[in-house]
């Protein structure tokens, strides 16, 4: 039998995160004492009203298909998120709830991209963005950025970057894996040009809530209406909520990517889990005082490991205002961020992940969703690992 794998998924580059988690992992097994840097995801649990919620729905048996966009209930509750969060006005029609935000990326992108179009992708990058692009037949195209702009693109950037087959931007604001957060003017001024050139915007806010040093989000959707007639937006439960293995992600868009979004949906995964819809109405109809604990939680790990990073020969690091990462520069170091995570892995028990993952070889991405205790013993460690390399 000839095995031909398709050219979409050929195309496919297998994630580097992975790869170096499961080998963090597997020397763990091995009784091997590992820090881990590489989590994706909140290091705090669910909140128990979600929790008791999505029990309640399954003790009332609330165990059947739901329609594939997900229940009205809960696309009601999310065009209330928008009303309440960004002052954007979604009817429920426009709002697609899928199984997680990664999901509704690739549901996205699906819709909207084909064979011929290209794919505007500022790097550092989301590993899966490029990769959801290929899948579409369609081409990325990435503009790099540096911790000299702090990872973000600019105006004239973009400009220069449009074709006549440009037919979708992507925007990550705060951002996986640098955790930097576009000002309101800057945004602006990126979604004028997208409106200028007829452009569709991608924004990913799935880190919308997680803030810092009073920085503030603004959704590139709430400029204008025609801003709004522009964009997409992306988001989910998992990062806010903490609710990464429950599988739930939303987007917002105009009604007729939407149709299209529901249409591909319900050929594909059918509804997201029916009992898990209803504890993600539990978290955006319930309180929200989890996060006001996890974010000083989380502001107080991002200070202390921004001066550590920033205190060690040869690495400097960007003070990220959002999202759970730092995304320093190691370049200075002599190595490459694939030898760098491979060699701080081996000789220090430390697992990051390489920049390279995320377009960007002269970083590592650290996530500082574990606690300050192990925040610190893994810094002791990278420290004694820099020291070495830089004399
Ligand atoms: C975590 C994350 C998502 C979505 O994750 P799901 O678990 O699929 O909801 C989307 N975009 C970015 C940038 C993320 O970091």
């Amino acid at each position: 039998m000839n095995y031909r794998i398709s050219q979409q998924a050929a195309s496919l580059s297998p994630s580097l995160t992975l790869a170096i988690d499961a080998k963090a992992k597997q020397m763990k097994a091995e009784g091997l004492d590992v820090v881990g840097f590489g989590a994706g995801e909140p290091d705090f649990d669910t909140p128990q009203h979600i929790k008791d919620a999505a029990k309640k729905a399954l003790d009332d048996g609330f165990t059947k298909y739901t329609p594939s966009s997900g229940i009205l209930e809960l696309r009601q509750a999310i065009a209330d998120k928008f009303k309440r969060d960004n002052g954007l006005t979604y009817k429920p029609s426009q709002i697609i709830v899928s199984c997680g935000g990664k999901h509704s990326c690739f549901n996205v992108i699906m819709a909207t991209c084909q064979p011929g179009d290209e794919v505007l992708i500022p790097s550092p990058y989301w590993l899966s963005y490029p990769e959801m692009v290929k899948l579409a037949g369609a081409k990325p195209v990435i503009l790099e950025t540096s911790d000299a702009t702090e990872f973000k693109l600019t105006p004239e950037q973009l400009r220069g970057a449009f074709t006549d087959r440009t037919r979708l931007l992507v925007l990550n604001s705060p951002s996986n894996p640098t955790g930097c957060v576009y000002t309101p003017a800057e945004l602006e001024a990126l979604g004028n040009l997208c409106v200028q050139r007829g452009v569709l915007i991608m924004s990913d806010e799935i880190y919308e809530h997680l803030l810092y040093d009073g920085a503030v989000h603004r959704s590139v959707a709430s400029f204008s209406p025609a801003h709004q007639e522009h964009t997409i937006i992306v988001h989910g439960f998992a990062k806010a909520w903490s609710m990464t293995g429950w599988r739930l992600g939303f987007m917002a868009a105009p009604e007729p990517v939407a149709k299209a979004v529901d249409a591909i949906q319900s050929h594909s995964t059918s509804n997201p889990t029916s009992f898990a819809q209803k504890g993600a109405v539990a978290a955006l109809t319930g309180p929200q005082d989890h996060l006001k604990v996890w974010l000083a939680e989380y502001a107080k790990r991002r200070s202390y490991a921004h001066q550590r990073l920033n205190a060690m020969p040869g690495v400097s690091c960007v003070n990220a205002k959002g999202a759970f990462y730092l995304f320093p520069n190691i370049s200075r170091t002599g190595l490459k961020s694939t030898e760098f995570c491979a060699r701080l892995l081996e000789e220090e028990k430390v697992a990051a992940v390489p920049g390279i993952a995320f377009g960007a070889d002269a970083y590592i991405r650290l996530s500082y969703a574990t606690s300050l205790t192990n925040i610190q013993k893994g810094l002791d460690r990278m420290e004694q690992f820099v020291r070495r390399l830089v004399k």
